[in-house]
């Protein structure tokens, strides 16, 4: 689990660095240690192996420790976070190590003795807080799962986002643990050794969890030491730790202690969590997301996804919100109601929405610039765009008061944009610079006219500089050197600086006396004078006098904004939601989507339904989508929903009519239009899609296996509430085995589930299940035959295929003529064989007669394009540019003639 275990190793050899480097080493094992030397971060031993191998750096050599050479890398200060980021993307953890204090300091207490050094911070996945370390549109979970074994619950996670201060808990059953994570998709995952192993023991560890998985001490997770830690960690009185499970508590607890230790003693202020029942939820589990493409395609990529095609939003908040809604929508029609209310007064007023849109784009991170403020790592941009957010939550409220019939989320947002403490955003507008540096120990960015004193000392150093011209013109004077300046520079200071040609003359009288030598250039000789270094010290003073006050105003403008934390917090998640509301609005505007239906009944009636992406991908590709209806209500009197079995030919469009009806409900139940003419949706549970024949070869599952995995979850999970999509169960076995266990499996899902579910397959035997199963019915993908070739209609119509056109999609991809003619020889014979027309030794003897396959490449089909044979009689090489022409000439009279004919 953890990747570095140097152990202390007490020796006489042992040097104090080395000594000192083991000490820290030991209280942080598993993490890479950076230990600070100068300008560089250092790393040894077996760190440095990790680090060289995993950064590309060079690996060397420093001294040797019980007699072998001790590995050595470093990184320079100036380029560290490229590097963390880098190591924190692969998994790694780093603690950083920096001198503590001034290394002059450490000398004092005798040459030998080392300078002090300690961790001031741990770098790890799940608490990184600055946007070099951080995607802008992705929230940055770490979560920990407890594991309590008695009480009723089993399990708990917490997770937190460190970067925005959110926090959750849920309380989960086992068999909900790998789809809450597959939701959450945390960065890091702590839990103990004990809860790890007892997991590996029940197959409840997926594969996926060990690349993010830490071990964390079982104390960490005492669910009474965890009382005490919430208490002290939210005590603003609005969150009662004993509400929440004994699990849930040492969950949060052990992720309060880990975010802690990793900021080393800074107080980090979460929000108070935020309880999540599942139920609340439309649960999909892990295979599901990732069949349906939501958040990624399944090559891993965010081009292509669902999120990819309907995340309009213009904040990376509002995308944060939005891919949080897309990973869970909701499992109650009322709250998807409000939410479709709001989106739908948005749809409907597009000059509101593209004014809100507008502004909402200048609308910077609130909510990171926060935490990085509370967590001491705030500069003054941050503040700024504290103070820019809530100017822009004030004006955008205005946008939203003046609306009459304010559906409630809108109402909501109006009111807590209406409430942004405009005060502290003037109060910061005041204070701050137009241009500002990242950070405030830079200085100069309060606004000249803010604090007089300030004025006043930088007044003083302008002055000086006066005063510094004033005394290059006197010197030039005295010493008649024309071209004699005063420069500065971070070495020197100030200093005097003549051609060289004119350097000795100051060395000698009369000068020798005031001109001090300090540098000779190649070109010029550089001096000081004894005024020059006593106006030095004073613009030094002035400088330095101005620069604490300047701190001072920072730290109390931080001040200022942190006593307003929480509300600050609620602006930002207003700000979020609006941009989240005006987005879909946007989308549903500009996609011609329309409003659900939604309620709860068991009512699926989609007319015109598209699939969000491949709608796109065709139009695109300048084609336009076929929509296709779809009907699967069941009412509770007729004892369920409907099963359509769908059969169609390869690339007929079948995948993409079950995977879009399947994104309908999603997108309904997020509080999203539809991409439909009509759609009436009764809130599903759960929904679930697979595609048979899927490998998982990397976790040792076959692909038969997989198939079966994931069909007996369903088959066990599915409830009449449920939306299933099954994509040809059953085809990577035998065929009678296959076809056997997917007639088994319609059976099941019609009369044991009653789900709503669409059902693709090859096998056509299944068809003749509509004739007994009243709620099954078969529909087809429609084709058309035209010259022996297949065109698809990519439309859906009632009845069953009879055939799956698998040779002519064969031959579209290209398949060798031999190959194809056989194929249809084989396919003739099996034909005749199912339909009877030949008694089996009949059968076996007319396959024993086909003739023997043989791989000849296909003649070339003879050339008798006339265009094409004109051409071949071209000669470029032997032709003036005037000849060219009048070929080309030539070849589109051809050409011409060729059509009319
Ligand atoms: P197979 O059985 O080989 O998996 P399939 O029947 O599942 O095929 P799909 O993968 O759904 O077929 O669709 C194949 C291609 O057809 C899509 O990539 C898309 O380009 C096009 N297509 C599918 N449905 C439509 C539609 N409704 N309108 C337009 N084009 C479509």
């Amino acid at each position: 689990m953890d990747q570095s275990t140097i152990e202390p190793e007490p020796s006489p050899a042992l040097t104090p660095m080395m000594a000192q480097f083991f000490e820290i080493k030991a209280v942080n094992p598993g993490y890479l240690l950076f230990y600070r030397m100068g300008d560089f971060y250092e790393l040894f031993f077996e760190d440095a192996e990790i680090a060289s191998a995993a950064l590309g750096i060079v690996l060397t050599k420093r001294g040797k420790h019980l007699g072998q050479d001790i590995q050595m890398c470093g990184v320079p200060i100036h380029a560290a976070n490229d590097y963390l980021n880098k190591l924190v993307k692969l998994g790694h953890r780093v603690a950083i190590c920096e001198q503590m204090e001034d290394p002059k300091e450490a000398k004092k207490r005798g040459a030998k003795s080392v300078v002090r050094r300690g961790v001031v911070r741990l770098i790890t996945a799940g608490t990184l807080t600055e946007d070099e370390h951080l995607n802008a549109r992705a929230s940055n979970f770490l979560a920990a799962l407890a594991m309590v074994r008695h009480g009723e619950t089993d399990f708990a996670l917490a997770w937190a986002d460190v970067s925005t201060g959110e926090s959750f808990t849920a309380d989960l059953s086992a068999e909900q643990l790998a789809d809450e994570l597959a939701r959450i998709d945390p960065a890091e995952l702590l839990l103990t050794e004990a809860t790890r192993a007892a997991l590996v023991e029940r197959h409840l560890f997926a594969p996926a969890w060990a690349a993010i998985a830490h071990a964390a001490p079982a104390e960490s997770f005492d669910s009474e030491a965890a009382s005490a830690t919430l208490r002290q960690a939210f005590p603003d009185g609005d969150f009662d730790a004993s509400i929440l499970s004994r699990a849930s508590r040492a969950a949060l607890g052990a992720v309060l202690a880990y975010v802690r230790d990793s900021q080393k003693g800074i107080g980090v202020a979460l929000r108070a969590p935020r309880g999540q029942t599942t139920n609340a939820y439309l649960a999909i589990d892990a295979a599901t997301r990732s069949s349906l493409e939501l958040h990624q395609t399944q090559r891993g990529q965010a081009r292509g996804s669902l999120r990819d095609v309907i995340d309009l939003t213009v904040t990376a908040p509002g995308s944060r919100l939005l891919a949080a809604r897309l990973a869970a929508p909701l499992a109650d029609a009322a709250p998807i109601n409000e939410r479709l209310d709001a989106v739908g007064l948005l749809a409907d007023d597009t000059m509101l929405t593209g004014r809100l849109r507008a502004e909402l784009k200048a609308v910077p991170d609130l909510a990171r610039a926060l935490t990085r403020l509370v967590l001491e790592r705030g500069g003054p941009r941050d503040l700024a765009a504290i103070g820019k957010a809530v100017s822009a939550a004030a004006a955008l409220s205005t946008h939203l008061t003046g609306l009459s019939d304010r559906p409630a989320i809108l109402d909501r947002l109006a009111g807590t944009l209406a409430a942004a403490p405009l005060p502290l955003a003037s109060q910061l507008a005041v204070a701050l610079d137009d241009e500002l540096p990242l950070l405030s120990r830079d200085g100069g960015f309060v606004r000249k006219g803010y604090d007089q004193t300030l004025d006043d000392e930088r007044a003083l150093a302008s002055q000086t500089r006066d005063v510094v011209a004033a005394l290059q013109a006197r010197l030039i004077e005295e010493t008649d050197v024309r071209s004699l300046k005063i420069r500065h520079n971070g070495v020197l200071g100030y200093f005097v600086e003549v051609p060289a040609a004119h350097g000795t003359r100051l060395l000698e009288e009369p000068h020798r006396q005031s001109f001090i030598h300090r540098q000779t250039m190649a070109n010029a000789m550089r001096f000081t004078t004894s005024e020059l270094a006593d106006l030095e010290g004073r613009i030094a003073r002035a400088h330095e006098a101005a620069l604490d006050i300047e701190v001072r105003v920072f730290a109390s403008l931080r001040y200022d904004v942190l006593t307003r934390t929480a509300e600050l917090r609620g602006l930002a998640d207003a700000l979020a939601e609006l941009d989240v509301t005006a987005a879909l609005a946007h989308l549903a505007a500009t996609r011609r989507y329309t409003r659900p239906e939604v309620d709860n009944s068991l009512a699926f009636a989609i007319t015109d339904g598209r699939h969000p992406v491949v709608e796109d991908m065709v139009m695109a590709q300048g084609q336009s989508f076929v929509a296709n209806d779809a009907d699967l209500s069941g009412d509770d009197a007729g004892g369920g929903g409907r099963l359509w079995l769908v059969t169609g030919p390869n690339m007929g469009g079948k995948s993409t009519f079950l995977r879009q009806n399947a994104l309908i409900a999603i997108l309904a139940q997020m509080g999203s239009f539809v991409p439909a003419s009509s759609a009436h949706i009764g809130v599903i549970d759960r929904v679930f899609s697979r595609v048979g024949a899927s490998d998982d070869i990397a976790h040792g599952r076959s692909t038969f296996m997989v198939e079966m995995v994931e069909t007996a979850a369903i088959l066990n999970r599915a409830t009449r509430r449920s939306l299933v999509v099954l994509d040809e169960i059953g085809r990577g076995t035998a065929t009678f085995d296959g076809l056997s266990i997917a007639w088994a499996a319609v059976e099941a899902l019609h009369e044991t589930t009653g789900c709503r579910a669409l059902f693709a397959t090859h096998f056509h035997e299944l068809t003749s299940l509509a004739k007994t199963l009243s709620r099954v019915a078969n529909v087809t993908m429609k084709v058309r035959e035209w010259q022996g070739d297949v065109v698809f209609l990519h439309e859906v119509g009632p009845g069953a295929a009879d055939r799956s056109y698998g040779i002519q999609v064969a031959r579209l991809a290209g398949l060798p003529e031999p190959v194809l003619a056989r194929a249809r020889q084989v396919l003739t014979v099996l034909e005749q064989r199912s339909a009877g027309t030949a008694s089996s030794s009949q059968k076996a003897s007319v396959l024993d007669d086909l003739p023997l396959f043989a791989h000849q490449p296909a003649p070339a089909p003879a050339q008798t394009d006339p265009v094409l044979l004109a051409l071949d009689a071209v000669r470029p090489d032997e032709m003036t540019p005037k000849q060219a022409i009048e070929a080309l000439y030539e070849l589109k009279k051809i050409r011409d003639d060729a059509r009319r004919s």
